[in-house]
């Protein structure tokens, strides 16, 4: 992480946030020893399926349109960038379209410098916010940025949430701020600059701005990008409580997150496509 973003814990003790306790670590039973989560502790035998093969640019508008009814986008602004292949190629939704309203065959390829290969519709230059980081970051083959707006509520404030609930251990550890505003990122420098400042972080709150969400599949990158908005929402709600509020225990966070993301990320995309097959199946198209 660049030494312009700010750690929740500097956040904290700047006194920016709200400051409550650690909840307190629940006893833990004589002979019991502590679950680290995850898949290791518990693999499902079998899971409701999407009950259809999807290809790959259907995998995409359907995160589109997950997140966009999850209010992760707004309106016009955002992509979703997904690099397939070893030759830096990447699938994104062009401009003009509303996330709600993205088909399978309205997605634009880019190549990793952000030349137009092949669409309907046209590619802006903010597509270098995505080039970039999936440069500096191999593991980024997905790159999610919109302006979700509790996230952005905390972004003005200069705040990260907190992990005041369990679903946000998914993103213990994970976290980044990014405190300068650079105004429109149209350029590879630009964006370069900015996956210099993001490092390693894989959840980024750019002030003013927006939420940058990276990982190694569209499952994940859906399912904590439409996890990160609640979360933010969560901690916006405490703020205005103005109530100490307690986290949750440092302890347990690592095991809560395998499991959530190793055992939910199958389960709530499934189910966030066959919701959305029932309502709006043309997004297949
Ligand atoms: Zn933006």
């Amino acid at each position: 992480m660049s030494d312009t973003s700010r750690s929740m814990t500097e956040l904290r003790r700047s006194g920016s946030i709200v400051e409550g306790a650690t909840a307190r670590p629940a006893p833990v039973p004589e002979g019991v020893t502590p679950s680290q989560g995850g898949l290791d502790a518990w693999s499902p035998r079998v899971t409701p399926p999407i009950g259809i093969d999807l290809t790959d640019e259907q995998t995409l508008a359907c995160a589109f349109r997950i997140l966009a009814e999850c209010a992760f986008s707004e309106n016009i602004a955002g992509h979703i960038t997904w690099v397939r292949d070893d030759r830096g190629t990447m699938l994104v939704n062009p401009w003009g379209l509303w996330w709600e309203e993205v088909k399978a065959s309205d997605l634009c390829v880019v190549t990793a410098d952000a030349e137009f290969v092949a669409g309907r519709w046209d590619v802006t230059p903010a597509i270098h916010i995505h080039t970039e980081i999936h440069r500096a970051d191999p593991r980024a083959r997905v790159v999610a940025h919109n302006h979700p707006y509790h996230a952005t509520v905390l972004a003005a404030l200069g705040l990260l949430p907190d992990i005041f609930h369990q679903t946000g251990t998914m993103f213990d550890g994970d976290l980044g701020f990014v405190a300068e505003y650079a105004g429109e990122i149209d350029s590879r420098e630009l964006g370069a600059d900015l996956a210099q400042r993001i490092g390693d972080a894989s959840v980024v709150v750019l002030a003013n701005h927006g939420v940058i969400v990276t990982g190694p599949t569209v499952e994940e990158v859906t399912y904590r990008a439409a996890s990160f908005d609640r979360q933010c929402r969560l901690a916006y709600d405490l703020l205005v409580a103005g109530r100490a509020a307690t986290t949750v225990t440092p302890d347990v966070r690592g095991a809560m997150k395998a499991s959530l993301l190793e055992r939910g990320t199958d389960v709530f995309w499934a189910g966030a496509v066959r919701r959305l097959l029932r309502t709006q199946p043309e997004v297949m198209d």
